[in-house]
């Protein structure tokens, strides 16, 4: 006998069909699901993505991710080198044998040159085995490879390859393929940051060495800015000002190291240009210091007042120096003065043995005596000499007997209030008949109603004709123009020349005693060398400063400052003011 089918025909096939639809939406919840932990892990790598800027910590934490988004546990991260190869960076869960890394790399180069993630069978290679997560830690070989190129503004920079012992899911390839689009821009700031972070590791090395250069100088060294406040100042400055360790950056410079060193630095950032001015001061103990204060330049800044972004002093300790050159005049002095009485006596007898010659002997010569005329013609011309040479060295025992007693301070200054345009007239007339030999242009260039200084006219005249003859000396076609003006408290009085310049490296040492710059030996000029540093006597004994701006090939400036007194200063300041 037939059972009767439990359920009609009819609902068993709508159970059956419901069935089959519960089973696919169970399917596709489970898909579902999968998507959303997916999306999930997609959205924890993109965090850590966009916040790591260690590489290593990088490609640990995407291999990491992606494990824990997908069945995979094998996989690395290789990054493209300057050469175009692909070193691996971070490896996990992968053993390569000898023909593994080839394998590898090959994969890598079919990556960079692909968008889509590239695949590989490698059934039998045996050169790439996983490492399972077994405790046993057992070696199972891979059966599929995947790869996929990361980029940055179109760039390779990196490329991610993942070995599975199955073939690996489509959606581990697509979570893959989407993830890579992440990759590049995190690789191109790690790098970035590693860049910057070795940079500044560079340049603080680099720092520290300078500031170890600098703070264990022997010589004193101090960097202020342009409104004077200290920036920095090394050991040797703070020990020759009497300082232990502390610190002075900001401090007034006239605070910490005195009027002298504000002086210096007012000076440095007054004239504005690149040349050296150097000054001695007094330092305590009784010492005297040479200080150069030269106008700080950074080339990259041009800001309204220029490129100057301070001043940088360098302090040298010169007592022992300064001793030495005094013991050295003291001698030349005594030297000199021993020789100037037979020396007077030879250019005296000189002369009257020439006038006797010339007067007494030469007419009494008949003309044939020819031979005893030559003779005497030639002794008289051999005088002549001794005359001339006579006169250079009364000139030079002269300058070196004036300068001893001006550095001793026995000179005798005879002070007067006078004009700087009489001192300037005075020395033009004394050396037009030089200015005219040269057939040079003398041009003056004297603002009207300058404030009377108060000074030695006769040895501001010689100042002003040793400029000028120097001028003269050294330019051979072209002008000088000597020049007044006032500024600041002070005239600025200068000699300028087209001539054959000086050096920069002999700014400051041409008001050295005995120093003449160029090829002294072949094309000597006639001089002593002391011409200058006598000139920087008389002036700094009237408090002003003397200095030297000029460009070999292009001519020479000489300026010279001299104080304006006190109360005309007011008085020309009220004048501006009204
Ligand atoms: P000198 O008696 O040799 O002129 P100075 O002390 O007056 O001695 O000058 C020193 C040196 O400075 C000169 O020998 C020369 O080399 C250089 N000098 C001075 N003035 C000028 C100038 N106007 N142009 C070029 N060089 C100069």
């Amino acid at each position: 006998m037939n059972r009767p089918h439990p359920f009609p025909m009819e609902q068993a096939a709508n159970a059956e069909a419901m069935a089959s639809k519960i089973k696919e939406l169970e399917r596709r919840c489970g898909i579902l699901q999968e998507t959303v932990r997916m999306q999930g892990r997609f959205a924890d790598i993109a965090g850590i993505l966009s916040s790591a800027v260690d590489l290593p910590k990088l490609a640990s934490s995407l291999l990491n991710g992606v494990f824990a988004a997908t069945q995979l546990f094998a996989g690395m991260f290789l990054l493209r080198d300057a050469a175009g190869g692909f070193p691996i960076i971070e490896s996990r869960g992968v053993t390569l044998g000898p023909g593994g890394l080839g394998c590898i790399q090959d994969l890598a180069d079919r990556a960079a040159g692909s968008r889509d993630i590239v695949t590989q069978d490698c059934i039998g290679a045996g050169d790439i085995a996983l490492s399972c997560a077994d405790p046993d830690n057992t070696l199972s070989p891979a059966r599929m490879l995947a790869a996929v190129s990361c980029h940055y503004e179109g760039a390779v920079n990196s490329v991610l390859v993942f070995a599975a012992a199955s073939p690996i899911s489509l959606e581990a390839l697509s979570f893959i393929n989407a993830l890579s689009k992440n990759v590049g821009l995190s690789v191109n700031n790690a790098l970035s940051y590693e860049t910057i972070k070795k940079t500044t590791e560079e340049l603080n090395s680099e720092r520290n060495k300078l500031n170890a250069v600098m703070y264990n100088m022997a010589d004193g060294l101090l960097v202020t800015d342009m409104a004077g406040a200290i920036v920095r100042v090394n050991r040797a400055c703070l020990e020759m000002f009497g300082y232990g360790k502390e610190n002075m950056a900001g401090r007034s410079v006239e605070s910490v190291f005195g009027p002298a060193m504000r002086e210096l630095v007012e000076h440095g950032i007054v004239t504005g240009k690149r040349d050296a001015i150097s000054r001695e001061i007094e330092i305590p103990g009784n010492r005297t210091a040479k200080a150069l204060a030269t106008p700080l330049v950074h080339e990259a800044i041009n800001t309204s007042s220029g490129a100057y972004i301070g001043v940088v002093i360098l302090i040298r300790d010169i007592t022992r120096e300064k001793e030495v050159d005094r013991m050295k005049t003291d001698f030349l002095a005594t030297v000199s003065h021993e020789l100037r009485t037979p020396l007077t006596s030879i250019l005296g007898f000189a002369r009257i043995i020439k006038k006797k010659l010339r007067e007494t002997v030469l007419p009494r010569i008949s003309e044939d005596e020819g031979t005893v005329q030559g003779a005497v013609r030639q002794v008289s011309d051999n005088i002549e000499i001794i005359v001339s040479e006579g006169q250079r060295l009364t000139s030079l025992i002269n300058d070196v007997l004036d300068l001893a007693k001006m550095e001793a301070g026995k000179h005798e200054w005879h002070m007067t209030s006078l004009t700087v345009a009489e001192v300037i007239d005075r020395a033009v007339s004394a050396t037009a008949a030089l200015v005219e030999q040269k057939e040079l242009a003398l041009s003056l260039e004297v603002e009207a109603s300058l404030p009377h200084v108060t000074g030695d006219r006769d040895r501001l005249i010689q100042v002003l004709i040793n400029l000028i003859s120097n001028a003269v000396k050294f330019t051979d076609a072209g002008s000088i123009t000597c020049g007044a003006r006032y500024k600041d408290g002070v005239i600025v009085v200068s000699v300028r020349d087209t001539g054959i310049g000086i050096a920069a490296a002999d700014h400051v040492t041409i008001f050295d005693k005995f120093k003449q710059v160029g090829d002294t030996l072949t094309n000597k000029p006639q001089g002593t060398g002391l011409g200058l540093p006598i000139c920087r006597e008389i002036i700094s004994s009237h408090s002003g400063t003397i200095w030297a701006q000029s460009e070999p090939g292009k001519g020479s400036e000489f300026f010279f400052t001299l104080p304006v007194h006190q109360a005309l200063t007011d008085s020309r300041a009220q004048q501006g003011a009204a």
